[in-house]
């Protein structure tokens, strides 16, 4: 892919944030921040600058994207079938970090949709992302700004770091609040069914609507999982170079032996030692940097990409985490690690 060059621009500036409009309104490729984390823009409803997108992050082709809009309304538009349901949960969660999944309409390209019949959409609540997207009148399709598989990233710095010369510019919006994904919630004729964990806690949403089933629907005949009901859903992802362990914190010292003996086998010298603790009961290991991440899920949410990253960038090659706490409002945590820490398939 041929190099260009990435402009920085600074969302608190109008004429930055009008200049991010003109270059995706010329079909080029634009990363925004958002609540959630930075998202890698290009006008949804234009095919090529959609195709881009896959090309910048090397993204697979099968795996969907997120079109996010300015309001209710457009979103909406975007749909074939719009049930009570969605206008309840966008009532209660939009602006804000809740994917909607829904049969797709007819405008939306093959590209956006990985070719299947539903569209996932939201309305974000960072004031640069809809800044933009006011100005702009048009949606967005926008997967996490990362090189595919790679840590998403809640800074300009991170975006940098993946995509610099890959993209047309970055609007640097500051830190992400939230610094986790969106929460998936696919709505059809069976109901509510959570796709992927996310900002949004899922006792929340069934606080309004009841029950809600989790993960891609089965297929009653096969049971083989539907191909289109979750994709890009992949083991492995979220992830940072490296060896990586999940343990619990008594485990941390031996874990971090296991692993320096599995990482000498394969380099040359001894493995740089990392560990990301979650609050403050464990006791700092020797000989490795050691990283802490407070025992508060939004918190450890904001941080825990930064965190990821920083072990990476000390050249940490073997990585112990310890486990997060149970309970509903640590799943999106305990998923994005769970697949961090997955092998490569
Ligand atoms: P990303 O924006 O990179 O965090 O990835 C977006 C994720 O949203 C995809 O990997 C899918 O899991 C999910 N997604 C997007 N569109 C759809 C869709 N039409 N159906 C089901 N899941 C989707
Ligand atoms: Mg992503």
């Amino acid at each position: 892919m041929s190099t260009r060059k990435t402009e920085r621009l600074d969302g608190s500036i109008a004429a930055d944030v009008e200049r991010a409009a003109r270059l995706l309104r010329a079909g080029g490729l634009v990363a925004i921040p958002t609540e959630t984390v930075y998202g890698l823009a290009a006008l949804a409803l234009d095919p090529l600058a959609v195709r881009g997108i896959y090309a910048a992050k090397g993204r697979p082709s099968s795996n969907p994207l997120i079109v996010h809009t300015h309001d209710l309304e457009s979103a909406r538009a975007l749909t074939s079938w719009w049930p009570p349901l969605a206008s309840a949960l966008a009532g209660a969660f939009w602006p804000g970090p809740l994917s909607l999944v829904l049969p797709r309409a007819e405008t939306i390209p093959d590209e956006v949709t990985a070719g299947g019949q539903t569209v996932a959409l939201r309305v974000p609540d960072h004031p640069v992302a809809r800044a933009l997207l006011k100005q702009l009148g048009a949606p967005l399709a926008a997967p996490s700004a990362n090189r595919s598989e790679h840590v998403s990233p809640t800074t300009a710095e991170h975006v940098l770091a993946d995509l610099d010369g890959r993209i047309d510019a970055v609007l640097d919006g500051g830190q992400c609040g939230f610094g986790i994904e969106s929460t998936v919630l696919q709505l059809d004729r069976a109901g509510p069914r959570l796709l992927r964990a996310g900002a949004i806690p899922r006792d929340r949403l069934e606080a309004l609507i009841g029950p809600v089933a989790l993960g891609a629907a089965q297929d009653r005949f096969s049971k083989s999982v539907l191909v289109s009901a979750s994709p890009g859903q992949h083991q492995r992802h979220y992830a940072p170079a490296g060896l990586l362990r999940l343990c619990v914190g008594p485990e941390v010292p031996s874990v971090l032996c296991d692993l320096s003996a599995i990482a000498q086998e394969t380099l040359a010298e001894p493995p740089k030692l990392g560990v990301l603790l979650c609050g403050d009961e464990t006791p700092e290991p020797a000989g490795a940097l050691v990283l802490r991440l407070p025992g508060d899920a939004v918190v450890y949410a904001r941080f825990l990409y930064s965190a990821l990253r920083a072990l990476e960038d000390a050249e940490c090659s073997a990585i112990a985490i310890e486990e997060v706490p149970v309970g509903v409002a640590w799943d999106a945590i305990r998923d994005r690690l769970t697949r961090a820490a997955a092998q490569p398939s």
